[in-house]
């Protein structure tokens, strides 16, 4: 499901240059409407082409107002299911709305780990390419390796 930002929630992050979903989304879907030419509200932001969106949520988070919801296009789901979150200090609640009304909601703690802290090989040495490349596992265990066209098929 793409998504949709509902300008009565959106303050175009207060003015900014780039609001924070248009810096998120990593297909530049996000759009500033500084006139109100777009969507008829000045300074609200909006997804300009919902049908291309990659459904990453990454907006969805970082959304100061929580206001982009998530939600089927209104010509295969008319009737109305949503998803929207409302994020807090330590969590996001996400409120699940079914097409025949029910409601549900689902609290997920936000990652507090500071940026770049994680240790990604666990204390394990970083593997090395030639490990996986010519003579390593993809094409030693008879796998695939991608980039090469005379590699596509799968060795015996
Ligand atoms: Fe509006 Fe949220 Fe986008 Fe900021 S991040 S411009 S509040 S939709
Ligand atoms: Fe962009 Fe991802 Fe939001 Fe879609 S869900 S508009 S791809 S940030």
């Amino acid at each position: 499901m793409p998504t949709y930002v509902r300008t009565e929630k959106c303050d175009g992050c207060k003015g900014q240059d780039k609001t924070a979903c248009m810096y998120i989304c990593p297909h530049d879907l996000m759009m500033l409407d500084r006139d109100g030419s777009a969507t008829g509200h000045a300074m609200r932001a909006y997804n300009q082409e919902p049908e291309q969106c990659w459904e990453c949520y990454s907006c969805v988070k970082i959304c100061p107002q929580g206001a982009i919801e998530v939600r089927h296009y209104a010509d295969i789901v008319p009737l109305g299911g949503s998803v929207q979150p409302l994020r807090g200090s330590d969590s996001i609640m996400w409120t699940i709305k079914f097409r025949n009304g029910t409601m549900k909601r689902f609290k997920f703690p936000i990652r507090t780990t500071p940026e770049g802290s994680i240790d990604p090989y666990g204390g394990k040495t970083m593997p090395k390419l030639a490990d996986i490349g010519q003579s390593g596992f993809f094409t030693s265990s008879g796998g695939y390796r991608a980039g090469n066209p005379d590699e596509l098929i799968r060795r015996k």
